[in-house]
């Protein structure tokens, strides 16, 4: 239905498709996105201090700051054991992971990350409206898919990073981008990788689709609406070697992968472009949106 290709990156809207005998069918379908979203995926180097660590479906990445690992998402509640064994086949100890840094406070990137705190002793570390969400185990009233999402363990403790904070974590420094849209507290994360004396500019982008549960309409926000814009934009124009996105199929990044001739060959990883068309891409999403609200008015 037409509905279904905007689903793809969210669970909920699956169950948005669903009425009466059709439910049963999209719970199946729930349960069969979650288990694609946590397949197994080996981790791996994506480039420098830079390491996949997620399942396949979700992103989970981390990065050795010299003095204490870094891990950005904790994806879904039953991603945690397979990002810490993916941390443990690296060569690191899940003690080592001292912060833990969100994109987007929806289930399934930050689900995990109640277990992946308390079994490591990070800090966890979010925009305002993320730590918020977070602490609402994710049923905030301000999301646009807020009745949608389903919650899980509430992560109490957030240490609130503010907009275009540089964060100094071990050897590498850390810059949070606040990019509002898909959820109030959507947050993008930059920071430098090199390997030897080669240094690149790695993004790490959320979420910029515009998904709304039923009744919510992002026309009826303008000033939401004018912030999520702005995020668009922004994405755009930061500076983007690497760039890497929660769900890793919405910036190609699988494929760039698998055109490397080497685990470490990095050229096919770097697009310059990358940022630019990603958010081109969520524009046009929530263009179409915004005509489906206007369509659905008359
Ligand atoms: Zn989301």
């Amino acid at each position: 239905m037409p509905l279904r290709p905007l689903c793809v990156f969210t669970l909920a809207c699956l169950a948005a498709t669903a009425s009466g005998a059709a439910a049963a069918s999209a719970s199946r379908d729930q349960a069969t996105t979650r288990a694609e979203w946590n397949a197994p995926q080996a981790p791996f180097r994506i480039y420098g201090n830079t390491w996949y660590v997620g399942p396949h479906g979700l992103s989970s990445i981390l990065v050795n700051t010299g003095r204490g690992l870094a891990l950005f998402d904790g994806d879904l509640p039953e991603s945690a054991t397979q990002i810490e064994a993916h941390v443990r086949e690296l060569g690191f100890r899940v003690r080592d992971i001292k912060w833990i840094l969100n994109s987007h406070a929806h289930q399934d990137h930050a689900g995990g990350i109640a277990r992946l705190q308390r079994d490591s002793g990070a800090q966890v570390l979010a925009s305002a409206e993320g730590a918020h969400q977070m602490a609402l185990g994710g049923a905030d009233p301000a999301d646009p898919q807020y009745g949608f999402q389903l919650t899980y363990a509430p992560v109490p403790r957030v240490r609130v990073v503010r907009d275009g904070e540089t964060l100094q974590l071990g050897n590498v420094a850390v810059t949070a981008h606040y990019t509002p849209g898909h959820t109030p507290g959507s947050t993008s994360w930059t920071w430098t990788s090199c390997a030897g004396s080669r240094c690149l500019h790695m993004v790490y982008a959320d979420s910029l689709t515009a998904l709304a549960a039923p009744g919510y309409r992002f026309s009826d926000h303008p000033d939401y609406l004018a912030a999520f814009r702005r995020s668009i934009a922004s994405v755009a124009a930061l500076p983007c070697d690497i760039l890497m996105t929660p769900h890793p199929d919405a910036s190609g990044f699988w494929d760039r992968v698998a055109r490397r001739q080497s685990p470490d060959d990095v050229s096919p990883l770097i697009d310059a472009g990358a940022c630019r068309a990603y958010a081109a891409a969520a524009a046009r999403t929530l263009d179409a949106q915004l005509a489906r609200e206007r369509a659905a008015a008359k």
